[in-house]
């Protein structure tokens, strides 16, 4: 359904490729709109596909799946990057892809992901393109110790990373990664990590929802805040990053990229997610406009919205930890009453599986860590004051 200007207007149909978390996020936004949502997927009673219009269970690369898909929605966008090009390409042949396949194209690597931001003279991490065991060596003895191996595709939340302390774990390195094209970087001793979630409308118009703090534990988020306690320069730096690497890959949507600030006030950016982003999960609660909104608007053609942030907000996630002892005390964190519980709906709570996370919205950035620290504690009966109940 085409309105003025080529808006695809409420009532129309959005396809979604992936069933996760941020496409359940993004349905619930759509729906909320008038929008139907259509999800395609390998799994079935899905996150996205619990609260979408129509779940399709088919493998990615099976393109006939993909391309009928395509035929019964109005756009296609995706929340699982590592949908391969063929797929994006048949579901182009029916409906228009945004962000375009060309963008996943470039972020599901990470060599071409790291020469486009390089070539476009994006500061990034120093790193070396390692094809061999031989590369390998070679790039270590450049790059210097610790550096960091990561296979070049198919890699998140720090899974195909290896740390390298010596030239005697070269070997086995190589080896953890499959002897796979990888990317070693330089070990970087940040002073912390940031994040900026940022769109580009149809029509060329950039939002951002500023600099947003992040803690990560065993390599998978933890924790994020907003707004970050960085320096105006430092804002206005990493804002720019963004406007210039969502310009350069005329991304159509919402892109989130990923930096360290380094211990002398440097920028370097980590990794791009083409994509609503876990960081910018606090939006939901604490923005006028959420990243999975200010997808939608973009993707349609609509107007960017407003990306004020309300109060200062703190996000935890929920991982399958948290069920080790049996199911969490849900009332115990919903006693606290400026904390907002999302779940996603997966049955199954496996170590490291993001389930769900926690917002808190406060008067101060520290506040709002405190509480939703505090909310996550109270699940499994820790209370923050006095300990473990
Ligand atoms: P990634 O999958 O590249 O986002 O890496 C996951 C996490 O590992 C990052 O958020 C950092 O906490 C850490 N990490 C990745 N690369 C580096 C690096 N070059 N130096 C220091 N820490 C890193």
């Amino acid at each position: 359904m085409r309105g003025l200007n080529g808006v695809i207007a409420p009532g129309s149909v959005v396809g979604v490729l992936g069933s996760g978390q941020l496409g359940r996020m993004f349905a619930i936004a759509a729906r909320r709109m008038g929008y139907r949502v259509h999800t395609l997927s390998p799994d079935y009673d899905t996150p996205t596909g619990q609260v979408a219009d129509l779940e399709v269970q088919a493998a990615y690369d099976d393109l006939d799946a993909v391309r009928q898909f395509a035929r019964g929605v109005d756009v296609v966008t995706f929340e699982f990057e590592n949908v391969a090009a063929a797929a994006t390409e048949a579901a182009a042949e029916h409906a228009p892809v945004r962000p375009a396949g060309a963008v996943l194209h470039t972020t599901q690597n990470r060599l071409r992901e790291k020469g486009f931001l390089a070539g476009a003279g994006f500061p990034v991490t120093p790193f070396a393109a390692v094809r061999s065991l031989e590369d390998l060596t070679a790039a270590l003895a450049a790059l210097g110790t610790p550096a960091v191996l990561k296979t070049a595709g198919w890699g998140y939340d720090g899974k195909g990373q290896v740390k390298i302390a010596s030239l005697e774990e070269v070997p086995a390195a190589w080896e953890a990664v499959g002897g796979q094209e990888s990317v070693l970087e330089a070990f970087v001793d940040f002073e912390r990590e940031v994040s900026v979630v940022a769109a580009r409308g149809l029509d060329g118009s950039f939002a951002h929802f500023g600099v947003i703090e992040n803690r990560h534990r065993r390599h998978i988020l933890d924790v994020s805040i907003a707004p970050a306690a960085v320096s105006s320069r430092v804002e206005r730096e990493a804002v720019e990053i963004a406007r210039g690497i969502l310009e350069g890959l005329s991304v159509v949507g919402v892109l989130c990229v990923e930096m360290f600030l380094t211990r002398d006030d440097r920028l370097l950016v980590n990794e791009l997610a083409p994509r609503p982003h876990n960081s910018g999960h606090l939006t939901f609660d604490a923005c006028v406009t959420s990243q999975f909104e200010q997808q939608l608007r973009a993707i349609t053609g609509l107007a960017l919205g407003s990306t004020e942030l309300l109060r200062p907000a703190a996000m935890a996630n929920l991982l399958g930890d948290l069920w080790a002892n049996g199911d969490p005390d849900w009332p115990a964190t919903c006693r606290y009453p400026d904390v907002k519980l999302h779940l996603y709906g997966k049955a199954a709570a496996r170590p490291g599986r993001k389930m769900g996370h926690l917002t808190a919205l406060a008067r101060t950035p520290a506040e709002a860590v405190e509480r939703v620290v505090g909310a996550r504690g109270a699940l499994v009966g820790v209370d923050p004051i006095n300990g473990r109940r």
